[in-house]
């Protein structure tokens, strides 16, 4: 038996047999390029018949609907046709070299999440290849046997469709952080995940039983009977409770002592807001609308792409409440067409609310189409990051203007809807009773209100430790945004990954909580923790919640 760390921990813990996919070398370029007009013919029919698969898998998978940008996006045909005309090269040896030259200007951009992207334009590549060779599309991931666990130097998105995921236990990658597609795709499976795996890529080989813990970072090679028996229990004893939690997914949360309390979800796209719906949610907390605007490649979604995607968002919810975060970007989040310019500290620096102000168009385009979609559903608009009250009202007034705009346009929107404060920070905290008094409700963000609280930027592990949501400090932040709403009668709910936290349900509904904003998977067992807590009242002191 042996124990390797990856020391980062994904997602789930599974058991079973390893399948390490042995990639298999592209075919060398077509050695004897034709004429460069039939090149760039044959190239331009793969590009559409890549296209054209693509667009039947984005109505299945948001990922495939950027690649299906990436694929529209005029720089990578470019690319293929100067090496075509220049060089005299085939249209497979032409895209290689175009496809290395959009990723090496991509990592060159020092950008965490563009540089992320390359393994999608490999995918995107990789499948506009495979047309022009004629190969067949064989599945490497055909006739594994139930219970494997696929160890890979990466998983594309392309990867995860081909794979029968009632087979595979869990999924191990060398390359992928646990924000990469596999682990996203991995968790929305419900299957373990373990990423960042490196070193620990030559010491399994096909066959091999293993055990990964994605909670700890632990790979077990080989595990002994008694290591074995012990996480197969442990799988078990999971498996049972998940699925006795599905068993109630859909019905109303109350604890023992006759308390009711929703659980809504969260999203990043039409497609999740579905997903936590069917998991049983009662609405969506918090939809980050900044990935419509990561996914959008030729610069700022215009209000009418925006517009779709709320009103079918809005639809999807019907009466149920649909809050929509307005941008937030900066901090870690970029956009590939946005220059933030270099900044000291940029947790502290241009992001969200901050960037939405002084970017007035971008802001009203994004207000305009959330207006024109709130007629159709119960939809609400949440400001992030807010650190005062003035920052509100300059928001709450371009919300005005973009009324009386439409109003002249004599175009719908509900002209009584809400609007809300994400409290993320301290001063957001510090002034909570002011907001109280203007805003109409308030969700908590503990994943940023934590490090803002705590001084520890949540991207370092040196800091980790710091970096706890159940911090005093931190509680204390969370109970008197809560004693605020409530002094002030305007709701609050909390959307940050704490609300997901079985270890912390009990002390945020003593502190007033009642409504919980998680990811879809995250719905069934809150709503179980939920009922086995009997807590009739809600202790009245800011602070009391330790
Ligand atoms: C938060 O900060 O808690 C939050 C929900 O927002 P995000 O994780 O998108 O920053
Ligand atoms: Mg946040």
């Amino acid at each position: 038996m042996r124990v390797l760390r990856t020391g980062i921990p994904a997602a789930g813990i599974a058991a079973g047999t390893a399948f390490v996919l042995e990639r298999r070398v592209s075919a060398a370029p077509s050695a004897a390029p034709g004429d460069p007009a039939a090149e760039t013919a044959r190239f331009h029919a793969a590009l559409a018949q890549a296209k054209a698969e693509l667009g039947v898998l984005a109505a299945e998978n948001d990922i495939f609907a950027a690649h299906l940008e990436m694929a529209d996006d005029p720089m990578l045909a470019e690319q293929v046709e100067e090496r075509i005309s220049e060089h005299g090269f085939s249209a497979e040896r032409a895209l290689d070299g175009a496809c290395e030259e959009v990723c090496g200007m991509l990592a060159a951009l020092d950008d965490e999440y563009l540089g992320g992207r390359t393994d999608d334009v490999r995918d995107v590549c990789g499948r506009i290849r495979r047309i022009l060779t004629g190969e067949t599309a064989e599945n490497p991931f055909a006739g594994l046997a139930p219970g494997t666990i696929v160890v890979a130097e990466e998983l594309t998105p392309s990867d995860t469709a081909l794979m029968d995921f009632s087979r595979i236990a869990g999924v191990v990658t060398a390359r992928g952080s646990v924000t990469s597609h596999v682990c996203i795709i991995a968790r929305a499976k419900g299957i373990a995940a373990m990423v960042g795996a490196t070193e620990c890529m030559l010491e399994i080989k096909t066959g091999d039983k293993l055990i990964i813990n994605g909670e700890t970072g632990e790979i077990i090679v080989a595990p002994d009977t008694a290591t074995e028996r012990r996480y197969r229990a442990l799988i078990a004893s999971r498996e049972r409770h998940g699925a006795h939690c599905l068993k109630g997914a859909h019905t109303p949360a109350v604890t023992r002592g006759g308390r009711r309390i929703a659980v809504l979800g969260n999203a990043g796209s039409v497609a999740e807001v579905r997903a936590a719906l069917d998991a049983g949610a009662e609405g969506i907390g918090l939809f980050r609308s900044e990935f419509l605007y990561m996914q959008s490649r030729g610069g700022f979604p215009d209000e009418q792409t925006q517009f779709e995607a709320y009103r079918h968002a809005a639809e999807l919810c019907g009466e149920r409440p649909l809050v929509i975060r307005t941008l937030d970007i900066g901090g870690d989040k970029a956009l590939p067409y946005m220059d933030f310019g270099h900044e000291e500290n940029p947790f502290l620096g241009w992001r969200a609310i901050r960037v939405s102000l002084s970017m007035q168009d971008v802001f009203r385009t994004q207000l305009r189409a959330l207006l024109r979609a709130s007629v159709f559903g119960n939809l609400r608009i949440m400001f992030p990051m807010i650190t005062s009250v003035g920052e509100f009202r300059r928001a709450e007034a371009a919300v005005r203007e973009c009324m009386a705009e439409l109003d002249a346009e004599k175009a719908a929107y509900n002209s009584g809807i809400e609007l809300g404060v994400m409290i993320e920070t301290p001063a957001a905290v510090m002034v909570a009773d002011l907001l109280a008094a203007e805003a109409r409700f308030f969700s908590i963000g503990t994943n940023d209100l934590t490090q803002y609280v705590m001084a520890a930027d949540r991207g370092n592990p040196r800091v980790a430790h710091l970096c706890d949501p159940s911090d005093t400090a931190v509680r204390r932040s969370v109970a008197m945004t809560l004693a605020a709403a409530r002094s002030a009668g305007i709701e609050a709910g909390m959307c940050g990954e704490l609300a997901a936290d079985p270890e912390a349900t009990a002390w945020l509904l003593e502190a007033g909580l009642e409504k919980f904003s998680v990811s879809a998977p995250a719905v069934a067992p809150l709503k179980e923790r939920i009922r086995t807590l009997d807590l009739p009242e809600v202790r009245k002191t800011p602070g009391a919640a330790e």
